[in-house]
């Protein structure tokens, strides 16, 4: 391999050992007293190999060796935790009967989530819920696993999990997690938890963010964790290619409201904690998009002309500086509204 590097092809290679340049079988090429013209080339290869490796290195995109971030943890309640770092929001309940834990960000992102989890209770987690089987909410869940929590989600999720998934919106491939990474206990409609004093409802919601979303409702504690089916202060994503629809993120946002009072805290699956009349202004925004988005649909806009139209002008200030910029989300909302109509 090394002489075809330094060669350039077979060729070179064995026109040099017919001229004697190299022989066979004793070939070291640093004691060789090399003709000037086969060491120009040699070097000419080098330099150009070299440059090619430095190429290489430096189109690598930092996204394919992501850093883990720090976890920052806030007490929402009494014995309970949110814990912010890379990917979803993540809720921890701790107490008596031990440690419930609601998400569990990217798999890189595991060491510092099992730290901040230790440094509220020292017990082990028993059971994990995913919300929905994005690889920023339950991408750690092969470690969890193996720590010893008992993985519980929708059915649907469990289903995504296993098998090779393509986020269509951004051709993003995710290939099946391993069995380990598997829910273990899954539900079709709602599951309770009796656990450190509280009642802690998992209520899916069909057909919002993805097939398999699950709110989590911590009765006592009057704190509710909406998956990503609400994102604050950001355009949230609605992963169509798995099940999500417009519609149904507005079903969501209007289901977890009868459940909210003003005292109601709510951990979104991306953002800060917010409130009903947080939730309330998210879902008035997605309603007021959704209109306008139809209404220029059935004007018969094209989808280029839709985004052209700028239906979300007047929200773009408060919501269209997060990870889904204002024509990005105006395209999903007309992939959405589009889906609907087709199904
Ligand atoms: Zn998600």
């Amino acid at each position: 391999m090394f002489r075809l590097l330094i060669f350039g092809s077979l060729r070179d290679y064995r026109r040099a050992l017919e001229f004697e340049i190299i022989t066979r079988p004793a070939f070291n090429p640093c004691t060789i007293d090399w003709p000037q013209i086969i060491k120009e080339k040699a070097m000419r290869q080098l330099a150009f190999l070299l440059s090619a490796i430095a190429c290489v290195a430096l189109s690598i995109p930092a996204a394919s060796a992501p850093k883990s971030v720090a976890i920052q943890t806030t007490e929402v309640a009494n014995g309970l935790h949110m814990l912010v770092g890379s990917g979803g929001n993540v809720a921890v309940s701790s107490g008596p009967d031990g440690v419930l834990v609601i998400d569990d960000q990217y798999a890189y992102q595991y060491e510092g989530i099992a730290q901040a989890i230790s440094e509220i209770s020292p017990t082990k987690t028993k059971f994990l819920i995913n919300t929905h089987w994005h690889s920023d909410h339950a991408g750690s869940n092969e470690q969890m696993a193996k720590s010893g929590a008992v993985i519980v989600a929708h059915e649907n999720v469990r289903l995504r999990l296993s098998t090779d998934q393509v986020i269509e919106f951004f051709k993003a491939e995710r290939p099946a997690s391993p069995r380990a990474a598997l829910p273990i206990i899954t539900f079709t409609d709602d599951i309770t938890f009796h656990f450190n004093d509280d009642v802690v409802h998992v209520i899916h919601v069909s057909h919002a963010h993805t097939d398999g979303d699950a709110i989590v409702h911590f009765q006592n504690a009057n704190v509710i964790h909406t998956g990503d089916t609400f994102f604050r202060g950001r355009y949230p994503f609605i992963d169509s290619g798995s099940g999500g629809s417009v519609s149904g993120m507005i079903a969501a946002a209007n289901q977890t409201l009868t459940l909210c009072n003003d005292e109601t805290k709510i951990i979104p699956g991306h953002g800060p904690m917010a409130d009903k009349q947080g939730l309330i202004e998210y879902r008035d925004m997605l309603k007021a998009v959704r209109q306008t988005v139809s209404d220029l649909i059935v004007a018969g806009n094209s989808a280029a002309q839709i985004v052209l139209a700028k239906p979300t002008a007047q929200f773009d200030g408060k919501w269209g500086d997060g990870f889904l910029k204002p024509d990005t989300f105006v395209k999903m909302i007309t992939d959405s509204i589009k889906r609907a109509t087709l199904n």
